[in-house]
């Protein structure tokens, strides 16, 4: 057998790429009077890591001029990607779509309202470099929010750090630093009912928390009102804890148990004293009252079998319309 030779063979030529440092995601609805402003901060926020960097827009259905806007965007020294949804999927599914796409060796996202201010990405990084695979940003303060939603922010943030089975810090919203290795993670969870809040805890992996001032909203209003996020607040609820069912079975436990006891003292009642058996009043009122606990027990089931429902359809969690990408030209030279 004669020997082969692989003098003639091409080598073939391997192109080092150089992975992207950061990705930051920034998701967005309607929000052309401030995506200029937000592109120019983020960029100098990057510049100032010197290396190369990516910036996702993710266009959640937009009906104004902003995928007009970000399309155009481009950096030399980042690449910009934009990412436009087929329809309005909400905040969750843009975070998603942005984090299955992101190429950074760590990722951030970003409010496009610059509630989030962009100038603390180089101390989110600092942190990442030293240790942090995840760092979290919790507000101090929170401008340009009204009394009632700030308390009811913090109420929700309480209630839901005690319902789960694992820590989520209270005060952090979305605005935090990813490692890769975790964003690997929070994309393999297939549910359909993405409660960020919690899907973005559940990884675990080292935690450094930094405080942060929330500004007020650059321009435009906010997308939430008080029935999205009272949707939000069950959703987050039955998709991250089965605790209401047992409350639901412990209510049942202890009005069976009220209504016994109330059966055995009537009974001795009449047998041993002869009292008539007295009260409409108080047969309506019990009545009633077991009437609503049985409603809003069933309710509680309904809201689990609902997303039981919505889970088995598997349906994508969004649908990709538009994919447009510019390239940094520009080399660094460091590591
Ligand atoms: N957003 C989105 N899809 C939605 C709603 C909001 O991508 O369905 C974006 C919005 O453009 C902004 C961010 O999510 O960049 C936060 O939204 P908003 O400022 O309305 O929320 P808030 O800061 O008041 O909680
Ligand atoms: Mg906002």
């Amino acid at each position: 057998m004669s020997a082969i030779s692989y003098r003639h063979y091409a080598q073939p030529k391997i192109e080092v790429k150089k992975q992207a440092l950061v990705t930051v995601i920034i998701p967005f609805l309607n929000e052309a009077d401030v995506l200029a402003v937000c592109h120019q901060r983020v960029c100098e926020a990057l510049n100032t890591l010197h290396q190369h960097c990516e910036i996702l827009y993710i266009d959640d259905g937009s009906q104004d001029d902003s995928w007009t806007l970000v399309s155009q965007f481009q950096h030399p020294l980042h690449q910009v990607r934009c990412l436009r949804l087929s329809r309005n999927f909400g905040k969750e599914a843009a975070m998603s779509a942005g984090m299955k796409a992101a190429s950074g060796r760590c990722v951030i996202l970003l409010d496009a309202d610059l509630q989030d201010p962009p100038e603390y990405i180089p101390e989110m990084v600092k942190a990442w470099q030293n240790g942090a695979q995840v760092v979290e940003m919790q507000r101090r303060e929170r401008h340009g929010e009204s009394w009632l939603k700030r308390t009811t922010a913090h109420c929700f943030y309480r209630f839901m750090s005690q319902m789960s089975d694992y820590p989520i810090t209270e005060n952090v919203g979305d605005f935090r630093l990813m490692d890769q290795k975790v964003v690997n993670v929070i994309n393999t969870l297939p549910e359909r009912t993405r409660f960020m809040k919690g899907l973005l805890a559940w990884p675990g992996f080292t935690r450094t928390i930094l405080s942060f001032d929330r500004d007020a909203r650059l321009a435009g209003n906010t997308k939430w009102n008080y029935p999205k996020l009272i949707h939000l607040a069950l959703e987050g609820i039955t998709s991250f804890s089965t605790k209401p069912l047992r409350w639901a079975t412990t209510a049942g436990a202890i009005t069976s148990f009220i209504a016994f006891t109330m059966a055995i003292v009537i009974f001795t009642k009449t047998l041993v004293w002869g009292d008539p058996v007295a009260g409409y009043p108080s047969t309506i009122l019990i009545v009633l009252f077991l009437g609503g606990i049985q409603l809003l027990s069933i309710g509680v089931l309904g809201e689990y079998v609902g997303r039981l429902f919505i889970e088995s359809k598997q349906r994508p969690l969004y649908v990709l319309m538009e994919d447009a990408m510019t390239k940094p030209t520009f080399q660094y030279s460091g590591p």
